[in-house]
């Protein structure tokens, strides 16, 4: 890593016509996990939506390509912030995937081993537990108690 002064609009290691996704996080927001295998990305990591921020985010945008997603993590406030930038800049609505904190991560509780992997995906999909591998499906369900949302093995037949 070389910290040579950054040239204007330069600072972003996007090369022109950059396709693939861009993911902007801010504050705690983690898109780190949102990375399907092998998909060209570029991760940008923010305190806030500041002004410079958006400034940064816009040149990468403006040098890229169209085929490029957006995909921003963080609190609400800031990521739609970003997203309105994003607009700006000329990218849809469907090319953009937002994650506000009220919706990422979601801790699913493994009933197996008792331990909880965080997740972005939906209700529904599965997710693979950290600490035993199981493949568990996840649920809307909430425990207070666990402070995690409840999985179950989504291949009980194969296990018995
Ligand atoms: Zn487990």
């Amino acid at each position: 890593m070389r910290s040579a002064s950054m040239p204007m609009a330069a600072g972003t290691g996007l090369e022109p016509g950059f396709r693939g996704v861009i993911c902007a996080s801010f504050g705690a927001g983690d898109t780190a996990k949102l990375h399907s295998g092998g998909q060209l990305h570029h991760d940008f990591r923010f305190e806030a939506a500041t002004p410079e921020a958006l400034a940064e985010l816009r040149s990468a945008l403006g040098c890229s390509n169209v085929g490029v997603r957006l995909m921003l993590a963080g609190p609400t406030a800031d990521i739609r912030a970003a997203a309105a930038a994003a607009a700006e800049c000329g990218i849809e609505q469907e090319e953009m995937t937002l994650l506000s904190e009220e919706t990422a991560p979601r801790a699913i509780y493994c009933p197996h081993c008792h331990s909880a992997t965080a997740t972005l995906r939906a209700a529904g999909s599965e997710v693979q537990c950290q600490g035993c591998g199981t493949k568990l499906a996840t649920t809307d369900h909430f425990s207070r108690r666990m402070g995690a949302y409840l999985g179950y093995s989504a291949h009980v037949e194969e296990a018995a």
